[in-house]
């Protein structure tokens, strides 16, 4: 090692599922929405002049920002917005997350978490999902420098009823307490409606999964406005312009439309429904996913291998090669019709090779 290299940051960075650009693919790996966004956001881009770059955009996001307090009735001062939850989560990390003590969660997780603590250099610990990939509520009753967790969970889908999240909430006072929120549309009650009597609960959700809205990289949390300032100062801190101005835009339009957000949720859920029934045909087990995922895992035949026979088909999946998951796949939710030939090769490929 080259001596400059000795005060490198050296990190092992989060991976990304993959993002092919085969024609004719199957995309189900990365939770994405198969729906475009709501057709405002297309006039909303239509508009857009490239004039309007030449100024820097609005360091206080406050078009998105208004947008969403209207969305969802509440004051202005309790919405940070960010390049995608990541964003968001990342700066919380900083914020927040300045204890010696370690963070908690969980072992099986959304795997950016420990990225993040390792780059920030922030204790941490993961308790165990218990055999059904619950969360242990009293793993979380100990003293800590702060907890985060998906809920529903990532990657198995598993949404814990908020009276449970209140459980946690109520046993931690002096630290606080993040739910990642990227897939609650897809599930039930929001953990927002906790944060008039929780001063430490901070919750965030994103634009990219139930807004379709991936690619533009919006993400939120929703908090207090205490935390929420707390925030600022670090993000004023660091980069002012996180948002860009087509963002800002077309964030605020998709806000617009209530109506075909709801629609293209309720598809999502009712295709999920219809294809855990026909995965449990073909032999599949998996957690109730109230997210666009299934996390399913096969009786007999090996997660490795139907990852890579799909692959072969120009059909993603996700496969994560980690202790206790390593037999599962994370099938995200498309149309029907991709559905139907992600279903039709299972059936064809188990009946010619019972594994
Ligand atoms: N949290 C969880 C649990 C996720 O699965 C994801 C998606 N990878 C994110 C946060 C981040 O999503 P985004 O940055 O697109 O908002």
């Amino acid at each position: 090692m080259k001596k400059w290299e000795e005060n490198v940051r050296k990190v092992v960075p989060y991976t990304p599922g993959e993002q092919p650009n085969q024609p004719g693919m199957i995309k189900l790996n990365t939770n994405e929405n198969p729906y475009p966004p709501a057709p405002g956001v297309q006039r909303a881009l239509e508009e857009l002049e490239a004039e309007s770059l030449r100024l820097y955009p609005d360091p206080a996001a406050s078009e998105l920002v208004a947008a969403l307090a209207e969305y969802y009735g509440k004051e202005k001062e309790r919405f940070f917005v960010g390049v995608g939850s990541d964003d968001v989560i990342a700066m919380a990390f900083q914020t927040f997350f300045h204890s010696e003590k370690p963070i908690l969660f969980p072992d099986i997780s959304y795997s950016f978490y420990s990225v993040w603590a390792d780059l920030f250099q922030i204790p941490y610990r993961r308790p165990a999902l218990d055999g059904d990939f619950r969360l242990v509520k009293a793993d979380y009753f100990k003293d800590n420098g702060g907890i985060i967790f998906p809920n529903p969970n990532a990657p198995t889908g598993i949404y814990m009823e908020l009276e449970e999240v209140e459980e946690i909430l109520s046993h931690n006072p002096d630290s606080v307490v993040i739910v990642d929120e990227a897939y609650v549309d897809f599930a039930g009650p929001s953990a927002m409606e906790l944060v008039d009597k929780y001063e430490n609960l901070m919750v965030v959700q994103t634009f990219s999964k139930s807004r379709s809205m991936a690619g533009i990289r919006i993400g939120f949390a929703y908090a207090q406005p205490k935390l929420i300032r707390y925030l600022n100062d670090v993000k004023y801190s660091f980069n002012s312009y996180t948002m860009n101005l087509p963002s800002l835009k077309l964030g605020a339009a998709s806000l617009k439309d209530r109506a075909y957000f709801q629609e293209t949720v309720s598809k999502i859920v009712s295709t999920r429904e219809r294809v855990k029934k026909e995965l449990s045909r073909l032999g599949f087990t998996f957690p109730d996913s109230k997210a666009n995922f299934i996390f399913a895992s096969h009786e007999s035949c090996p997660a490795k291998e139907l990852f890579a026979a799909l692959r072969e088909k120009n059909i993603y999946v996700r496969y994560f090669a980690a202790p206790r998951i390593e037999n599962y796949l994370r099938i995200t939710v498309g149309t029907d019709r991709e559905m139907d030939e992600l279903l039709n090769f299972l059936r064809a490929y188990l009946n010619r090779r019972p594994c």
